[in-house]
């Protein structure tokens, strides 16, 4: 293994990568081995699908504003597990532009007398910026975190901002005053544009807002996403489940397959979010619902409801035995399982294979280059 192939002089401070001693071959090659090691006993593993362009992916990126202990001004991340904050102006991962537009923000708060936010003090006005691009139409949102609701001079620092880079379309502030590690406060306040953007995928479009959750990783999403419907293989007569649905963007897109999809999500802002992105796409046969997945679907199994797929897409914890049990109840032919995480899948396939369940396949997809999070999505069959 060679030191430094990945030239970040803050890797270590960062933590954000890991995996900054490979090469993106070795990487890959690392990351089929983790797979294989956890999963291989369920089934054979195909080979992990890398990305073409591994750096600048993360369509999201936010930085903590400062002072360094001589009263400058500076912006970045947090070094892992401290307040202190590590000096970023651009990252080999973060999308080029939304790095611009930070640094921009930053050099623009000394010349409109603005402060940057103490987390001791809880004084102070900038806390944090966050900037997301829809890549596939080129919107680019700017929500600027704020420990305040005074912003003084807010039109003509939007003004100024957009003057620098009109290809912001919409710019949000947010107002988080509390003492919290969390970036996002509840109160919004739209400065400019829609205060979302849209983004293209697969056919359909997606609003994604301040708040919801959406991939971060353009081109992989794509891969990811084709692969789940692939291995999903729905027909027109199918009735679909979307567990932990999101923006509702996996139900949306296997929609056009099915005769029905009933989707599945806890976080309120994305269920909202969900049933305008089906209402944009004109997509009339799915129906969203805000619930804990697991108590949703120990209803439907009570309920007897006929369900051929079910999709799940759970957060790093994995799903639940109560989840799973409901599934096997329930008895669809075929689960699509999406994870981030292949140690808690690997506790889950063990469930859903010990209760009737078979894996077909499996299919390591590189969403997070240089990281060591590897996503996969897992093809069961009812034996
Ligand atoms: N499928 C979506 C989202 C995946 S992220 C996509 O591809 O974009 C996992 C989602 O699970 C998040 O939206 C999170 O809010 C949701 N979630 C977490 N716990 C949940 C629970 N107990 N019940 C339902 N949804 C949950």
């Amino acid at each position: 293994m060679k030191e430094n192939v990945f030239p970040c002089p803050v890797a270590k401070k960062c933590g954000g990568c890991q995996l900054t001693n490979m090469t993106y071959d070795e990487q890959l090659k690392f990351k089929q081995a983790k797979v294989i090691k956890l999963l291989g006993r369920f089934c054979h593993v195909d080979n992990i699908i890398g990305m073409k362009e591994p750096y600048h992916y993360r369509n999201k990126v936010q930085a903590a504003f400062g002072r360094t202990k001589s009263g400058m001004i500076i912006s970045g991340v947090y070094q892992s597990s401290t307040h202190n904050i590590v000096k970023v102006d651009s990252c080999l991962i973060e999308d080029k532009k939304a790095d611009e537009i930070i640094v921009t923000v930053r050099e623009l708060l000394k010349s409109f007398h603005l402060t940057v936010y103490d987390d001791r003090t809880g004084k102070g006005f900038l806390r944090h910026v966050l900037v997301k691009r829809a890549f596939g139409t080129n919107e680019i949102m700017v929500v600027l975190v704020t420990g305040t609701p005074v912003f003084k001079s807010k039109n003509d620092f939007c003004k100024t901002l957009r003057s620098l880079h009109p290809e912001i379309t919409t710019i949000v502030q947010n107002i988080n005053n509390n003492f919290t590690s969390l970036v996002l406060g509840e109160k919004e306040i739209v400065l400019f544009g829609d205060g979302y953007i849209t983004d293209e995928l697969l056919g359909y479009k997606f609003r994604i807002s301040p708040k919801s959750f959406y991939q971060i990783n353009y081109a992989g999403t794509h891969i990811l996403y084709s692969k789940a419907m692939e291995f999903a293989d729905i027909s027109k007569e199918d009735r679909v489940i979307d567990a932990y649905s999101g923006v509702g963007t996996i139900g949306i897109i296997a929609s056009q397959y099915a005769k029905e999809v009933i989707s599945v999500e806890l976080n309120k802002d994305a269920v909202r979010d969900a049933k305008i992105n089906a209402s944009i796409n004109n997509v009339k046969n799915i129906r969203f619902f805000c619930a804990d997945a697991t108590e949703f679907l120990l209803e439907a199994a009570k309920e007897n409801e006929k369900i051929n797929v079910v999709l799940m897409d759970p957060p790093r914890a994995g799903s639940t035995v109560a989840f799973m049990k409901s599934v096997c109840t329930l008895a669809p032919e075929k689960v699509v399982y999406v994870s981030c995480n292949p140690e808690t899948l690997a506790r889950d396939l063990f469930y859903f294979t010990k209760h009737g369940y078979k894996v077909k396949k499996i299919q390591p997809v590189d969403m997070f280059p240089h990281t060591n999070h590897v996503e996969c999505v897992v093809r069961l069959c009812r034996t």
